[in-house]
This record gives structure tokens, C-alpha cells and sequence, in this order.
């Protein structure tokens, strides 16, 4: 096989470098299972179309910053690019186009009719004002029109921004276009066409998976022990989701340290004790552990939703679990995945587990061009299916191909992609 898509950027960061790197090496991988045609490898090898603009922005004092902004389309065979928006001083072309490139394989094994897509602004918009932060969404999206539309690409949150910076960007392409847009973006407010239960989707999306995996590795959900990093946007939801579905929440983990309670921590009460202190260390419902000590808890499921690469080898030859389910993003290093190889636990991979969140996207995208709302109960059972079909299809994939979940998962996005991809007549 072939092998050219090593990008030559010369101001990507070390760390863009390895994620581009890596999304190329499951691509071979995958390719190399499936015997991808070549055609098909040199397609996805590079994205599609990538806009770079730069962003001027009055600041309130009257200073011009120029910041620079990218939207990437890494591939639409399958339909409009679907992936979020950041504003972070750590994006690049590079680093955008990895992620975009994630969502071409994520939307299509949560079988969603969307090609992969990502945008960004390089900055730091902790240091803008609610004024100048919408400024800069407006100039952004003024860009990047040539690129947007429900029938092109899709954007969502991402890093940084939310429901409120989505409503502007609405708001600047309806305006640009003469024209109402609701579907031109996900993720927005209730009141300009957002969606019941998007709030929370991941964490629904990964308690499926949580579900799936145990009946397959035959543990019983009731009362089993499960350890969370993270009680953010996805952690908190998610524990609070575990713990009301009967199962012990024993350990959990954020940026101010760990408690565990090997009865079951009360989620609700942990939930209000966070909103008034802003962390898990001190809630008097549970006993502080160290870092190590989180790791080792002793449960059926572990559950990493907070940061990148949080484990390592050395975590991984520790962990005292039946199964890991990543709802973070690249959550287990390479040498990690190595490790849970080894001594046979079983991982569901981030890109199976946390696509909760870009299918409610995909529901709201419908709603919008139906002009009609759905139900929370509508969304949270159709959330649920698909979540479990995609679990289904990259379990068969699994056993098919005799691999793991993640090389699996990687080889049905990949099957799906490369059929659109020659059905539309690259066939070399
Ligand atoms: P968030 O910022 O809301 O929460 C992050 C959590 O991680 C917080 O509880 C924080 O305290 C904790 N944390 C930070 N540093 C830590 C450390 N050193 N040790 C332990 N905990 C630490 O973020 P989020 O939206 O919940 O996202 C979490 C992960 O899930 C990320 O990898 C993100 O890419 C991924 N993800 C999120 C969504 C979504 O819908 N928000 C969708 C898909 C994937």
C-alpha cells in the first residue's frame, strides 16, 4: 500500500503532527483489513477542502487583533460535513483537519448521512468580552460562508464555544442569505430550533454502550461498580445516569482531585455539592483517594470522560476493570491500548462510545428541515437505537474480522465511507 499522506505543514504543532499521523495510521490499519482500494486510500489520505481566512476583530478598546480561522472538510461522500467549532490558541490547519477527518469515520458508523468536517479559530477567547467573542463569531462565519449551509457542512460546539456562540453564527448566515437557517447549525438554543435532550446526549449515548458491552461480556448492570474521570458536560450527566439506572458509582475523578465511597456515591447530592465548589474533593458523602488510587479502584467498568491520553501504560497494567468505554476523545494512549490488548479487557473506543452527542445533532438537523419538533421521549429513544445499532455493527465487524473493538469500529466507518466513495464514481 501506498502510503503519501504525510503532511509537510511547517507551523503544526508537535502534538497536531501525531493526531494527523494517527488518524492516517488507523486509516492504513482499517484500509489494510478490509483491502481498501488504493483509489479510495488517496481520497481520504488528505481532506477535501480546507478555508483558511484570516479574522480581524476590534477589540473594545479600539485595537485591531487579527486571529486566523480554519474550516476543514475532510470528506462529504456520505453528505455535508458535520463536526464542531473551537476557539483555542492550540488550533491549527493540521490539527483541524485530524478532527475533521474523526468525524468522517465517527458519522459514519453512527450510520448519520454527514461527511467529516471541523472549524476553529486560533485564540484565546477567555481574554474576550461577551462583545468582542460575538464579533468574532460573526467575522468567522462571514468567512467562512462560502462553506456553510445545511446541504454543505453542519458546525456544532466544540472547545470553547456553546449554544449562545451557535446562535450567532445562525443568525449571521440567515442574515448573509436573506434567509431563515435554522439547520445551517447544531447545538443551538431551545427558543431558535435546538433540540429536546441534546443536552446530555453523549452521556446517554455512552450509557447504551455501558449497557451493550456488559450484556456482552455477560456482568450484571444492577449494583455493578463503576469508576468515572470527569464530572463535566459528559461525566456529570453520565454519573448521574449510571447511578439512576441502579448501578454504584464508586470513584470519581476531576481537576481538583478524587473521592470514592465503595457503597455508591450519591450522585444528586454530588451534583449540588459541585455547583456550590466547583469540584469533587470535599463532598462529605465520599472518602478523598489519590490519583493512583483512582485508577486501581476495583470495578466492572471504567469510564474516562475528562482529558486526552489520561492512560498511560502504567495506568493500564494497574486498572482493576472488566471493561473501559471511552467517552472522552483519545482518552487511552497507543502503548495503553497495547496494554488492555494484552491482558484482555475489553475497550469500546471513543469514536463508537461518545457519538451520542453528534447524533442528537444530526436529530436536531432534522427537526430543523422538517419543521417539526421532536419529543424528548422521540429523541431519546431514536438516540438509543442508533447508538445501539452502531454498537451492534462494530461488534459483528469485531468478530468478523477477528480484532478489537477500535480497529473494528475504524474498519465499518471506513467500509461505509470508501462504498460512498465508489458509488460516486471513484472508481479507479
Ligand atoms: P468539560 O470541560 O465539561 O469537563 C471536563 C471534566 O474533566 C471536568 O470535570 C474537569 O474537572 C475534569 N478534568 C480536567 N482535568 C482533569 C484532570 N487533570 N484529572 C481529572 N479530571 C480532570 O468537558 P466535557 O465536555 O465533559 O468533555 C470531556 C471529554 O469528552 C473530552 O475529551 C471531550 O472531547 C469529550 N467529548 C465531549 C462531548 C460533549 O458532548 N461535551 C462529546 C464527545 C466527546
Amino acid at each position: 500500500m501506498e502510503k503519501s499522506g504525510q503532511h509537510v505543514a511547517g507551523t503544526s504543532s508537535p502534538e497536531a503532527i501525531q493526531r494527523w499521523n494517527e488518524i492516517l495510521d488507523s486509516l492504513y490499519d482499517a484500509a489494510e483489513l478490509l483491502n481498501t482500494p488504493q483509489s479510495v486510500i488517496k481520497v481520504l489520505e488528505r481532506p477535501q477542502r480546507i478555508l483558511e481566512a484570516s479574522i480581524p476583530l476590534r477589540r473594545d478598546n479600539g485595537d485591531v487583533e487579527v486571529y486566523t480561522g480554519w474550516r476543514v472538510h475532510h470528506n462529504t461522500a456520505r453528505g455535508p460535513a458535520k463536526g464542531g467549532i473551537r476557539f483555542h490558541p492550540d488550533v491549527d490547519s493540521l490539527e483541524t483537519s485530524a478532527l475533521a477527518a474523526a468525524m468522517t469515520y465517527k458519522t459514519s458508523i453512527s450510520q448519520l448521512p454527514f461527511g467529516g468536517g471541523k472549524g476553529g479559530v486560533n485564540c484565546d477567547p477567555t481574554g474576550l468580552s461577551l462583545g468582542e467573542l460575538e464579533r468574532l463569531t460573526r467575522r468567522y462565519t462571514w468567512e467562512m460562508l462560502p462553506l456553510l449551509g445545511p446541504d454543505r457542512d453542519v458546525p456544532a460546539p466544540d472547545v470553547n464555544t456553546d449554544g449562545r456562540v451557535m446562535g450567532w453564527l445562525m443568525d449571521t448566515v440567515s442574515m448573509a442569505r436573506g434567509e431563515e437557517s435554522a439547520a445551517t447549525v447544531t447545538g443551538k438554543p431551545l427558543s431558535i430550533g435546538g433540540s429536546l435532550g441534546h443536552v446530555g446526549a453523549t452521556a446517554s449515548g455512552v450509557v447504551t454502550c455501558v449497557r451493550a458491552a456488559f450484556l456482552l461480556n455477560d456482568l450484571t448492570f444492577e449494583g455493578a461498580r463503576v469508576a468515572i474521570q470527569g464530572f463535566g458536560k459528559v461525566g456529570g450527566p453520565l454519573a448521574y445516569l449510571l447511578h439512576s439506572a441502579g448501578m454504584r458509582v464508586v470513584s470519581i475523578a476531576d481537576v481538583t482531585g478524587a473521592i470514592h465511597n465503595p457503597g455508591g456515591i450519591n450522585v444528586p447530592a454530588l451534583g449540588e455539592f459541585v455547583k456550590e465548589s466547583g469540584g469533587v474533593v470535599g463532598f462529605t458523602g465520599a472518602d478523598a483517594i489519590t490519583n493512583e488510587e483512582f485508577w486501581t479502584t476495583k470495578c466492572e467498568v471504567m469510564i474516562p470522560a475528562a482529558l486526552a491520553l489520561a492512560i498511560d501504560s502504567t495506568i493500564a497494567e494497574k486498572l482493576d476493570a472488566r471493561i473501559v468505554v471511552e467517552a472522552a476523545n483519545g482518552p487511552t494512549s497507543e502503548a495503553a491500548d497495547k496494554v488492555f490488548a494484552e491482558r484482555e479487557i475489553p475497550v469500546v473506543p471513543d469514536i463508537l462510545a461518545n457519538a451520542g452527542g453528534v447524533t442528537a445533532s444530526y436529530f436536531e438537523w432534522v427537526q430543523n428541515r422538517q419543521g417539526y419538533p421532536w419529543t424528548s421521549q422521540e429523541v431519546a429513544t431514536r438516540l438509543h437505537d442508533n447508538m445501539h445499532n452502531a454498537f451492534e455493527s462494530v461488534h459483528d465487524k469485531t468478530v468478523e474480522l477477528g480484532v478489537s473493538m477500535r480497529r473494528a469500529a475504524m474498519a465499518v466507518g471506513l467500509e461505509r465511507v470508501s462504498e460512498a466513495i465508489i458509488d460516486r464514481g471513484f472508481r479507479f
